[in-house]
């Protein structure tokens, strides 16, 4: 089972209780996803420490405003093993910069996506009629749509060869009917699972932090709607997530 959006520096429980717990889980893998370039490079020193933490790097949406060394980020992923670039995009919800600005710098990051060859994390947030023409743009990058939270609708909208869609424990809330008619309708082959952790505690854990080994709960609900056994999840969507990051196995 793989973890594919967690924030461990964002964590407050204590990092090796937290691999542990993720150990015991089942955890394989858990893909340390950053929001800004100094976290991807936290995160590649932590993977030393600990080889099944995945680096990723990149400049979330809501520090578009002053882009810490985007210039220097394509020469960092040259020289250092990051899994993707990520997590990248635009949010109008906490809308710290302007649409210009997200735009620059969301696209900045896809162009080197496309010239190196790394998968995107994609995250999007009350900017879906923005978001899919820049991800229609870009049809030979990978992109996981982190935190899928939008219509069927729109995830046909955007569905393409190198689309897919990661789901966190928001599928365990109540009147959460929509992301589970997009459950649904998607194929497995298209889904990844995540936590998104410190955030989006699943309900089955209400009250703690989150962390790695919640994700569990995730496939779980899946299994539920898909009317599959939980192992099927685990297995498919471990193997989607090894191909989407090219993790060794
Ligand atoms: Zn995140």
């Amino acid at each position: 089972m793989i973890d594919t959006h967690a924030h461990p520096l964002l964590c407050n429980r204590p990092i090796e209780e937290w691999v542990q717990n993720a150990h015991v889980a089942g955890l394989s893998h858990i893909v340390c996803v950053a929001t800004t370039i100094q976290m991807g490079l936290d995160s590649l020193a932590l993977s030393t420490r600990y080889p099944h933490l995945l680096p990723t790097i990149g400049i979330h949406p809501c520090e578009a405003k002053n882009p810490e060394r985007l210039d220097e980020l394509e020469a960092l992923i040259g020289r250092n093993r990051f899994y993707a670039i990520g997590e990248i995009g635009l949010d109008f919800y906490r809308d710290n910069a302007s649409l210009e600005q997200q735009l620059y710098v969301f696209e900045s990051q896809l162009k080197i996506a496309q010239k190196v060859g790394l998968p995107v994390i994609i995250h999007s947030r009350n900017a879906d009629a923005e978001m899919a023409p820049v991800l229609n743009r870009y049809p030979d990058v990978k992109k996981g749509v982190h935190c899928f939270s939008s219509s069927v609708d729109y995830a046909l909208h955007i569905a393409s060869e190198n689309t897919y869609y990661s789901f966190t424990g928001m599928v365990t809330y109540p009147n959460k009917a929509e992301i589970l008619s997009v459950i649904d309708a998607l194929p497995l082959e298209k889904m990844m699972i995540e936590t998104d952790c410190p955030y989006l505690t699943p309900v089955a854990y209400k009250g703690q932090e989150n962390q790695p080994a919640f994700v569990g709960e995730v496939a779980k609900m899946i299994a539920g709607v898909k009317g599959i056994a939980i192992e099927e999840v685990v297995k498919k969507t471990s193997e989607v997530a090894q191909f989407f990051f090219g993790i060794d196995v």
